[in-house]
């Protein structure tokens, strides 16, 4: 059997990117199987997404602890999660970076393959979904679902759901991450946390509707505990303020759904860059242009 575990961020298409190559083995006449696990249902959020492969019938149901592939989607994950726990030493591994593989420290040295799909997603689909250009590097990290069912099958989904031209502009984002993805080797200079194996089940639950503040799993909860989670890491693009345009009239402020805009006695705003997850909600209700978004986690 070959597993996968995706790693992604929420609005990435982890989830679809595990369905898609879940579906491209089916249409070869492999038994496949995907689904995903969800933490916060926020965009930007770590999420997790899983594929199973095999020549026969496939009775495991349980989440992917020891991928035979192991599929981030933003690098920055690397430095909050320990993803590639329990990827198998023979594995391999597909990073969204603009770095090389020997560049990429997974705490262990396995076959990589880095490709930016996130210029690619840009130049083609102009959006930052990321899913059909990681699938087609995927092809190149290991044959084992030709690219040719991978991009069959991207036409397919995608064409149902968004339509003819978004599923051939998909499938060419696949073919050029395949075409510039670098094979090599990472690196093993961190010490990789190991993950926690369970969530906790109803029965370890408190009673109560709420959480007693603490760690569960490695997450904080309980509550005030959102002051603590860095949203902040979550960032892809970083809001710029640019104060001499500000008009004050601190609708952002307002409609942060962080509330990671701080408000001034002066009505001028300070932007919180520890809990701002880069969703650009400000950038757009901004009626003076005060706000710009810049790519990237730092400005
Ligand atoms: S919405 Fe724009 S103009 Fe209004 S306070 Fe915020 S930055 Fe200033
Ligand atoms: S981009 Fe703007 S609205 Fe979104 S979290 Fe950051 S400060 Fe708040």
């Amino acid at each position: 059997m070959f597993e996968i575990r995706f790693h992604g961020r929420g609005g990435q298409g982890a989830v679809m990117a595990a369905q898609t190559i879940a579906e491209a083995a089916v249409n070869e006449g492999l038994e496949a199987q995907a689904f995903p696990h969800f933490g916060a249902e926020r965009r930007g959020a770590p999420v997790m997404a899983f594929a199973r492969i095999d020549t026969k019938k496939i009775s495991v149901r349980t989440q992917v602890y020891v991928p035979d592939m192991l599929v981030v989607m933003d690098e920055s994950l690397l430095d909050i999660e320990p993803v590639a726990d329990g990827l198998k030493d023979t594995g391999s591994a597909v990073i969204n970076t603009s770095s090389s593989p020997e560049n990429i420290d997974l705490g262990k040295r396995v076959r990589c393959v880095t490709v930016d799909a996130t210029t690619i997603a840009l130049e083609t689909l102009k959006a930052p979904i990321v899913n059909t250009a990681i699938l087609g590097a995927m092809a190149k990290a290991d044959p084992l679902v030709s690219l040719g069912s991978i991009k069959k099958a991207i036409i397919s989904r995608f064409g149902e759901h968004l339509g003819e031209k978004a599923g051939a502009l998909n499938a060419e984002a696949a073919q050029r991450a395949y075409e510039k993805a670098i094979i090599g080797e990472s690196i093993a200079k961190r010490q990789q946390a190991k993950r926690s194996m369970w969530l906790p089940t109803w029965q370890d639950m408190p009673a109560g509707v709420a959480l007693h503040p603490g760690e569960v799993g490695g997450m904080k909860v309980g509550p005030g505990s959102a002051v603590q989670v860095r949203t902040g890491t979550w960032r892809t693009r970083t809001p710029r303020y640019i104060e001499e345009r500000c008009v004050r009239c601190v609708k952002c402020w307002f409609i942060c759904p962080d509330a990671a805009i701080h408000r001034r006695k002066d009505d001028r705003i300070d932007i919180d860059y520890d809990h701002c997850k880069g969703c650009g909600i400000c950038s757009t209700v901004c009626p003076a242009r005060a706000i710009e978004m810049v790519r990237g986690a730092r400005l």
